[in-house]
């Protein structure tokens, strides 16, 4: 690793959107650094069964995480394993701060930080979390076997994760909020075919109960008449969205009401050079095919710019087959 030193391109985060800019980045002979702070591959890591990404009709969220990364590996990419803690931008060039004192100076920046799971914001959410509150069914599933839990929310992550879920356990209850799915229509039959879950319309959770051995239960409001109940539970998983990471997205760059930033078709901001992907920018889908499609989009514009800002010497010259 190169300490203080000049980069093309420093790329923040490691889920599909980062590791496919590092792949396009490292073709485009771009001098090229991630960091990441976690286990490289991201959210859909922690996604049992992904079906939507071409060329793979059935794929582990871990193993298309591993195969993303082998890629990357494969084409030289430098990974660093740090935390970025300010990203300054510049006329010349933009800073880079990690957590470890290590300082980049870089042509272009590629923030890919995409978004955390939201949370209900209800009473013993936070205090039981990892007693039974979970955010991750493949992570947290299996001490559930045989066991009664409820899955929170209505969106393609809810159904999917409660569909894994119901393999496992005893019992699923989905609450929704309203009387309709927001999920895709294939999950919504696959969640009404399974005789394990049963769905809790215009249900909303009001708290987490416990008792020495952790979550014991949930505090239930219909949402239609405003009737409270109780129900036994073990454990409790909260898909209700994700908010954006964008602690890092420098000031003076547009984001939208809900925090996602806004860019222009090459992902970039108002700020030349530092550009946006994935699930923290602006966009109509939120999918592992499209984080990959921004990364391709950014890495390209990043080349791009990095060869107009280089002086013609230092110019290096790709063979046309690494810019296809
Ligand atoms: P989402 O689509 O935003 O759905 C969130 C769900 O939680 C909605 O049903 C919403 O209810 C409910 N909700 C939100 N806030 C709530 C609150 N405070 N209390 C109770 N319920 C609440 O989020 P997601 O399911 O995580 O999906 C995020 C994105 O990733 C989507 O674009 C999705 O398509 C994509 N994704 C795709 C796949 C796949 O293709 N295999 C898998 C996972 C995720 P309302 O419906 O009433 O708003």
């Amino acid at each position: 690793m190169s300490e203080n030193s000049l980069y093309d391109l420093v790329i923040v985060g490691g889920g599909p959107g980062g590791l496919s800019a590092g792949i396009y980045a490292m073709r485009a002979a771009l001098k090229t650094v991630l960091v990441e702070k976690g286990v490289a591959g991201g959210q859909v890591t922690m996604s049992d069964e992904v079906e939507n990404y071409p060329g793979f009709s059935h794929i582990s969220g871990a193993e298309l995480s591993m195969k993303f990364a082998e890629h990357a590996q494969a084409c030289d990419l430098e990974v660093v394993s740090d935390e970025v803690t300010a990203i300054e931008p510049g006329l010349e060039y933009h800073t880079v701060r990690l957590a470890g004192g290590v300082v980049y100076s870089t042509h272009a920046v590629i923030l890919a930080t995409g978004g955390s799971p939201r949370k209900l914001g209800i009473p013993g959410e936070d205090d039981y979390y990892g007693k039974g509150v979970s955010y991750c069914a493949v992570c947290d599933g299996f001490f559930f076997r045989d066991k009664t839990v409820m899955v929170v929310g209505g969106g393609d992550t809810a159904t999917e994760e409660a569909l894994y879920l119901a393999k496992i356990a005893r019992k699923v209850y989905i609450a929704h909020r309203r009387d309709a799915f927001r999920a895709s229509m294939i999950l919504q039959k696959r969640v009404e075919a399974d005789c394990n879950i049963e769905v809790l319309w215009n249900t909303v959770l009001t708290e987490v109960k416990a008792d020495d051995s952790g979550v014991c239960g949930a505090g239930l409001k219909d949402t239609q008449t405003g009737e409270e109940r109780s129900m036994d539970l073990d454990g409790v998983f909260i898909f209700i969205g994700f908010d954006p990471n964008n602690e890092l997205v420098p000031a003076g760059i547009k984001k939208n009401a809900d925090g996602y930033v806004v860019t222009d078709e090459k992902c970039e901001t108002q700020i030349p050079g530092i550009f946006v992907i994935g699930d923290l920018r602006e966009k109509y889908a939120r999918q592992i095919v499209v984080s990959a499609g921004d990364g391709c989009t950014a890495a390209l514009a990043a080349a791009h710019l990095v060869e107009m800002k280089r002086s013609p010497a230092d110019v290096c010259e790709a063979p046309p087959s690494m810019l296809e």
